[in-house]
């Protein structure tokens, strides 16, 4: 048996590679076992975010949003494309390639932080003293020793009570980013952050998608505002959406897949599909790792039960990331396997829940990072609020992309920023002013009299904290 390591890291995903990166710059002898696997049998790291999530969805976003500017908003600009065409087996090998750069970049800094990766299936196989003793299986096998391990095995999708994936009509995250050509007729039932982004992306290329929401309420997690806007601007754009559905028959036909359901007026609809995307959410992935031989406990929904440091049931085992309670987020992952990390050498690594922004990257994006509008009310909190639109922003009308708003939420006594709010362009980015205005504690005042750059989209965020005082300069 090979030496012990320090740490052994299960699942290479952005909480496993982070957390693995992190504990070798502290020092540790450490390891990262992953199972995923890309075509030719060669290694995958970076998990469901680099293979089937994060970056491939972000990918065909991109690809799709540049083919609907070229046939709809160019001509705007007095720029006229002739003979516009689709060419969907290069769009999918593009990402295929982004994703493929990822997994290389990853191995790459693996092996530069002097990180032995194992490419297999970790499990649990016992107690070595004090140490644990993990198995790999897959084409070399292995057994590990560790001090300490990190669970991040991640998460798996959900699939509907009346049918299974197929991965032809009936698909998840994985199927939903492989479609293989333009389907003409697509479901999508789920309006969270998946849903909306793939329902995007068939739609920007051509499809006819139509969403099909259980809760009454549309992205009930974000401000109802933006909620209302981004509901406004969907529909404009041709995306159907219902909610308050109830999903009471899904059936496979010769070539299409049949859906029944009844609406939020309790009337019994139905349509037909050429392809079913099924985004209603994911759960804990532990399958195939020991848990119940080792005794790791698992909560009631059947993820690593930990603490609010990540420490499991087990001594020196830590999890993190969507193997976890909390947000379902890459960012969230990682920053639990740097403070992991960084409590195993004695630090005190920290995650502040209240800060991790929230981006969905439908057009417009929206995100948003603290307290909506609606929470701030149930908990009586008395609160300012300043607003402004993208319409009044001159960058944004030299974007050509007016939609949506800033909204700044800030406390009435104390002027501290509660919550900042986005739909519009470029939400993604600018709300990290907002975490970082979170995270020192700032006012809205302070934001108002920080000096954006002209013209610039932060400008918005710049007139919303004047708004809070009332004192907007361009509106
Ligand atoms: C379509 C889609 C789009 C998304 N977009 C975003 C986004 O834009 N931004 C964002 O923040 N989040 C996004 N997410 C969510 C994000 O992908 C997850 O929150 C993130 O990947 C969780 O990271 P993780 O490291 O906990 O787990 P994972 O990324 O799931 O990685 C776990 C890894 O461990 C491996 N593994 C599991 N068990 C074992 C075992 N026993 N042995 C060895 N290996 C094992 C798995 O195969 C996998 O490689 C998206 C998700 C989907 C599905």
């Amino acid at each position: 048996m090979a030496d012990p390591f320090d740490v052994v890291v299960i699942g290479g995903g952005p909480g496993g590679y982070i957390a693995a990166i992190r504990c070798a710059q502290l020092g540790m002898k450490t390891a990262c076992i992953d199972d995923w696997t890309r075509a030719g049998g060669k290694p995958a790291p970076g998990g469901t975010c680099t293979n089937v999530g994060c970056i491939p969805s972000k990918a065909l976003l991109q690809s799709s949003e540049n083919y609907e500017h070229a046939g709809h908003a160019f001509a705007d600009h007095g720029i006229e494309v002739k003979g516009l065409a689709l060419d969907v087996k290069k769009m999918q090998a593009r990402k295929d390639k982004v994703v493929a750069q990822n997994n290389d970049g990853i191995l790459y800094l693996f092996k530069k932080n002097r990180i032995a990766f194992f490419h297999g299936h970790g499990a649990f196989a016992g107690r070595d003293g004090d140490a644990w003793k993990i198995r790999v299986d897959g084409a070399s096998p292995a057994e590990l020793v560790a001090a300490r391990v990190i669970v991040a095995t991640g998460s798996k999708p959900r699939a509907l009570p009346l049918i299974p994936f197929d991965d032809d009509r009936v698909l998840d995250n994985a199927g939903a980013l492989a479609i293989p050509a333009v389907p003409k007729r697509l479901g999508v039932v789920g309006a969270g952050v998946i849903g909306l982004e793939m329902g995007s992306v068939w739609r920007r290329l051509g499809a006819s998608v139509t969403v099909l929401e259980a809760l009454p309420a549309f992205l009930g997690a974000a401000d109802e505002a933006v909620a209302k806007e981004a509901r406004k601007l969907f529909a404009r754009q041709g995306l159907a959406i219902e909610t308050g559905v109830n999903i009471t028959a899904v059936t496979l036909g010769k070539a299409d897949v049949a859906v029944a359901w009844t609406d939020a007026a309790g009337k019994a609809q139905a349509a037909s599909f050429d392809k079913l995307i099924v985004a209603i959410g994911r759960v804990p992935n532990t399958d195939g790792l020991g848990a119940e031989a080792v005794g790791l406990a698992l909560d009631e929904r059947g993820f690593v039960a930990v603490d609010g440091e990540c420490r499991t049931s087990l001594p020196n085992v830590w999890a993190i990331g969507d193997v976890v309670r909390g947000p379902m987020l890459a960012h969230k992952a990682e920053e639990e396997g740097v403070a992991v990390a960084e409590r195993m050498a004695g630090q005190h690594g920290h995650v502040d829940f209240n800060t991790i922004p929230w981006v969905i990257y439908t057009s417009p994006e929206i995100a948003w990072v603290g307290q909506t509008e609606q929470q701030l009310k149930a908990a009586g909190v008395a609160y300012r609020a300043g607003s402004f639109p993208f319409s009044a922003n001159g960058r944004a009308r030299a974007l050509g992309d007016t939609s949506g708003f800033v909204k700044i939420l800030a406390d009435a006594a104390t002027d501290r920023i509660l919550g900042v709010h986005v739909i519009g362009p470029f939400a993604s980015e600018l709300i990290s002013e907002g975490v970082v205005a979170m995270e020192f504690g700032a006012s809205a005042e302070d934001i108002a009299r920080i000096c954006h750059a002209h013209p610039s989209l932060a400008e918005a965020m710049k007139e919303a904290a004047l708004g809070v005082d009332g004192r907007m300069l361009n509106l």
